[in-house]
């Protein structure tokens, strides 16, 4: 049985007790086991290298999976950082595959105190509690129960994939991705209420640039002042354009936004600027491409007679999520989460990556996206558990298409031919 090494939240992870790689009882031992195992994204882990990377929890998982019988497998994705794939295969002849993926990354922390679970007043505190270890827990522990009973879905595939890098390049969904086995639908697990979301906005990260002509500081009428050119656009940004912007609305997404989050510019007072650059982040709609609102900033520049030169930060692409939630696998999984209608998000996330591989992608977790990132993450018990009873009623419903629907009370096939 394997050891791993966890954070006592006081030291450092190598003077730390160890967690048995026990079968949890409960989705609540599973998620307090997660939070206490770090698995920081190492953009955001600065000095402690201890806790970057999400290799122990993964390993924490694949040695469940394994004493559960079941299949698992780890992807390649950068460095020693690997997706891991766990399979619940299909009882007798595959007709359907449903993928399960949350990931297994967090941001930082501020005080070793948050990679400790607290549980108090019928929340679970911890970083990830939410964002989204949640997920992981209910969906980990679901097929856990499933690879426990003597009956499984009988035409279906389920696989769990605990993906890397989501909250900084999304490098784990970009690898999937490109190996992504035909679904009939992806689960991502991330923090939504319960609800079921089929909609969340793109995220591109923009920087404009402005030039100017360098001059004497007691001379500016020689020079061309680049803050000043870049004042006019940061105003017309924030002004017009964020107001046309609201004009175009989406069903379950509503606006498209901008936000200037960085300004740069100028070397110092004596000096007629000759540079100034800013950072925007511009939340698209789908059907909103870079190259769309590229055009767009240009127009605004050139109402306010400024040039400017635009880079894209990202370099990949981080499109909007729209998936038809008509589609017959949507509509199961709305009907059997007891949900009657979609929403959407306002945040990006690994969705939209699966997405663009062919593959219909909903959100849906436990949790809510307004504790997510904050220095005191916690999760509702209660939806936790709710959330591992409803992802667990949905599995043990499948298939849903095709001529027999397993039962959960025998083993017995009932024909439904329900649709
Ligand atoms: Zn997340």
């Amino acid at each position: 049985m394997a050891r791993f090494p966890v954070s006592t939240g006081k030291g450092r992870v190598s003077k730390v007790t160890f967690l048995t790689a026990k079968r949890p009882r409960s989705v609540i031992e599973l998620l307090e086991g997660l939070i206490r195992i770090p698995s920081i994204n190492p953009a955001f882990s600065g000095h402690r290298a201890d806790w970057a990377g999400e290799a122990r929890v993964s390993d924490y998982l694949l040695n469940l999976a394994r004493q559960s019988g079941l299949k698992v497998k780890l992807q390649s994705v950068e460095g020693r950082r690997k997706n891991l794939w766990v399979t619940l295969p299909a009882r007798g002849r595959r007709t359907q595959r449903i993928i399960l993926a949350p990931h297994l990354d967090t941001v930082g922390v501020e005080d070793s105190a948050q990679l400790r679970s607290k549980l108090l007043n019928g929340r679970l505190y911890g970083r990830g509690a939410c964002d989204t270890k949640g997920s992981v827990a209910a969906m980990f522990f679901s097929l856990l129960e499933l690879a426990r009973r003597s009956v499984r879905p009988e035409h279906t595939e389920i696989l769990f994939v605990g993906l890397v890098d989501e909250e900084n390049a999304q490098l784990g969904s970009r690898a999937f991705a490109a190996k992504c086995p035909d679904a009939d639908l992806a689960i991502i697990g991330e923090p939504t209420r319960l609800k079921v979301v089929t909609a969340h906005k793109g995220d591109f990260w923009l920087q404009i640039e402005t030039r100017g002509k360098a001059a004497h500081g007691s001379r500016p009428d020689l020079g061309r002042n680049a803050v000043l050119e870049m004042a006019k656009l940061v105003l017309a940004l924030e002004t017009e354009y964020a107001e046309e912007l609201k004009t175009r609305r989406h069903p379950l997404l509503g606006h498209a936004t901008i936000n200037v989050g960085v300004i740069v510019g100028g070397k110092q007072p004596n000096m007629v600027p000759d540079g100034c650059r800013i950072h925007v982040d511009r939340r698209s709609l789908p059907g909103e491409s870079l190259s769309d609102v590229q055009a767009e900033l240009r127009r605004v520049a050139r109402t306010v007679g400024v040039k400017i030169e635009i880079v894209d930060l990202r370099q990949r692409p981080t499109l909007a999520l729209e998936t038809d939630s008509s589609l017959p696998q949507v509509q199961n999984f709305i009907r059997q989460t007891g949900q009657k209608s979609v929403q959407g998000a306002d945040f990006f996330c690994d969705a939209a990556i699966i997405g663009m591989a062919g593959v219909p992608c909903v959100v849906y977790g436990p949790g809510d996206i307004a504790q997510a990132h904050t220095r005191d993450e916690w999760i509702s018990v209660k939806s936790l558990k709710l959330g591992t009873q409803r992802l667990l009623r949905y599995l043990s419903s499948l298939p849903w298409v095709g001529r027999y629907r397993w039962s959960p009370s025998s083993s017995r096939r009932v024909s439904t031919n329900r649709r």
